[in-house]
């Protein structure tokens, strides 16, 4: 489904007056920068929750300033735009945002300087992202994630998802739900496009922002829910292949993804092959808080519809 409206030029458009030239630099060479948010519709409420809002664009800025993009907005301009245009919108279930800053000139020459920088969001409704979310069979896939050196993980770039389309489209096509990617020098980084969690002796364990990630919203979230509220030390460190084979439980998490647990990898089960009891509980309260239900979480729920800014 095509979305109804985009933030487009400095206001809210029909989604078709949305359009760029097909010589645009950014559709030419990559140098566009990209977010993925989630709206959580509330039943009992009749609201729809923008899940960690403002995070989502603090990390679209910077990875803009990786680019050298000057957006002239800022993270709380951007979650207003994002209410008025869900609210035009109106739809009342699951959304996905998609703000996306790009180079717009229209010209030859590759480079990130003296470019005109543009924005757009858009909104469409969105359910699943990893069907098989409750028992996952991934695999190690023979691609290797691009290094900070070469095009910095921690940015969510345009260009650099052409490394995720590789990654993901080899597994899926030898049989596999996703696929976990090695860094060059060997140790786990990441899946296609989620980060990713192993639990050992009731620890959980998951590789450094150094170790060529995204800095995920949703792995932030996990870590604190872990810690938090059910009372499991959560290592950063690096991890080694083998030791996803030994360990008991593995998920993968991510805005899209939520909370996927991973039950199977290369046809290895993992632990007794079926998700385990800290991935169980993760996915219940990571479902409830993005939908508003904790109360102590609710400062990462956004109310779209509280306030009508729209006419
Ligand atoms: N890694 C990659 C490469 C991704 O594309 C994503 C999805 N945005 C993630 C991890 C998860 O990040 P987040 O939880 O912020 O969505």
């Amino acid at each position: 489904m095509l979305p109804g409206f985009a933030f487009f030029k400095g206001s809210i458009v029909p989604y078709s007056e949305a359009k760029v030239g097909v010589m645009t630099h950014s559709l030419n060479y990559g140098t566009a920068v990209f977010g993925g948010v989630r709206g959580y519709w509330n039943e009992q409420e009749e609201e729809l929750f923008i899940f960690r809002a403002m995070d989502h664009y603090k990390r679209f800025l910077n990875s803009a300033k990786l680019m050298l993009m000057d957006l002239g907005t800022s993270a709380e301009d951007m979650t207003r735009m994002t209410i008025e245009l869900l609210q035009k919108e109106g739809l009342r279930q699951d959304m996905y945002i998609r703000p996306l800053a790009y180079k717009g000139d229209e010209i030859i020459g590759v480079r990130l300087h003296n470019l005109t920088d543009e924005f757009t969001i858009f909104a469409v409704p969105f359910d699943k992202y990893v069907s098989n979310d409750t028992g996952a069979h991934v695999t190690f896939s023979s691609w290797r994630r691009v290094d900070d050196n070469m095009i910095p993980a921690r940015g969510k770039i345009a260009g650099a998802y052409v490394n995720t389309a590789l990654i993901k489209t080899d597994a899926v096509r030898a049989g596999f739900d996703e696929a976990l990617v090695l860094n060059v020098d060997g140790h786990l980084s990441e899946g296609s496009a989620e980060n990713i969690f192993m639990v050992r002796d009731g620890k959980i364990i998951t590789p450094p922002v150094t170790d060529n990630i995204l800095e995920g919203i949703t792995r932030r979230s996990v870590i604190e829910l872990a810690q938090e509220e059910l009372g499991v030390e959560v290592i950063e460190r690096h991890i080694d292949r083998t030791e996803v084979y030994l360990c008991d439980e593995f998920f993968m998490t991510g805005t899209a993804a939520q909370v996927t647990a991973v039950t199977k990898v290369d046809h290895r089960p993992i632990g007794n092959g079926e998700m385990g009891p800290i991935t169980s509980q993760m996915r219940k309260l990571y479902s409830d808080v993005v939908r508003g239900k904790v109360k102590k979480y609710r400062h990462w729920n956004t109310p779209v519809f509280e306030k009508m800014l729209v006419k």
